[in-house]
């Protein structure tokens, strides 16, 4: 089966990295973002295999303000929004801010997921290994809840994920990708909207998950939207 086959059996569409960003930059030109009025954030995991989409938001939006944690949660909360806020340019009397946030995960060329390879080391290598270690303690039937302050994302993961699951549930790491996509949605849409002072500021969230393939990584787009003048405007990546 082609790769392109496996990724149409997981998600209904898939862009490059490339395309993804270029789409979701063109489409907010149409509302008055672009690369000289727009600080753009980006929460992805700290896995370097992660990283390629950070040059692309560079290339099309210019640097970013990073709010990456492991698993690409979004725990830089009220502090690490509101400076990038007071980074942002003003034009026009508005500061604008566009936000992409997304977990990821491998899939291989046989279709597993979670499973992926590494240059120069044998064997197969797990993304994101942040998910799958979390996944595989709730299979062992053991969770650590506490915060182990030498292990302080992890630990965050866990607390903040198993928010989100039904008790005695143990999601597989493709739904926990899923799970952990709406998690960081919710924190930052939540942290946005106790910090972004909608009069005089226009921004964006653009959300999905990254997909780690063999040979390049690709975008299923989740969220999209504006909010523009006060107004929320449903996008979508076309
Ligand atoms: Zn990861």
């Amino acid at each position: 089966m082609s790769f392109e086959n496996i990724l149409k059996k997981y998600f209904d569409k898939t862009y490059t990295e490339i395309e993804f960003v270029k789409r979701t930059y063109e489409a907010l030109t149409q509302l008055g973002f672009n690369n000289e009025n727009t600080i753009a954030g980006k929460c992805i995991c700290r896995d370097e295999i992660s990283q390629s989409i950070r040059s692309v938001i560079k290339y099309m939006w210019g640097e970013a303000f990073n709010f990456s944690s492991l698993a690409g949660m979004f725990f830089a909360g009220k502090t690490g929004l509101a400076a990038a806020m007071h980074h942002a340019p003003i034009k026009d009397g508005k500061e604008r801010y566009v936000f992409y946030a997304l977990p990821h995960v491998a899939i291989n060329e046989e279709g597993r997921i979670g499973v992926c390879k590494r240059e120069g080391r044998a064997g197969e290598s797990t993304a994101c290994g942040a998910l799958a270690a979390f996944q595989k303690e709730m299979v062992s039937g053991k969770v650590n809840l506490t915060m182990d302050n030498e292990d302080v994302e992890q630990s965050l993961i866990r607390m903040r994920l198993l928010r989100e699951i039904p008790y005695g549930h143990i999601p597989d790491l493709f739904e926990l990708t899923k799970t952990t996509l709406n998690a960081i949605q919710t924190d930052l849409e939540t942290t946005i909207n106790k910090v972004v002072d909608i009069k005089k500021s226009d921004y964006a969230v653009i959300t999905g998950i990254q997909i780690n393939g063999p040979d390049t990584n690709y975008v299923w787009p989740a969220a999209f939207y504006a909010v523009v003048n006060g107004k929320q405007i449903q996008l979508k990546v076309e």
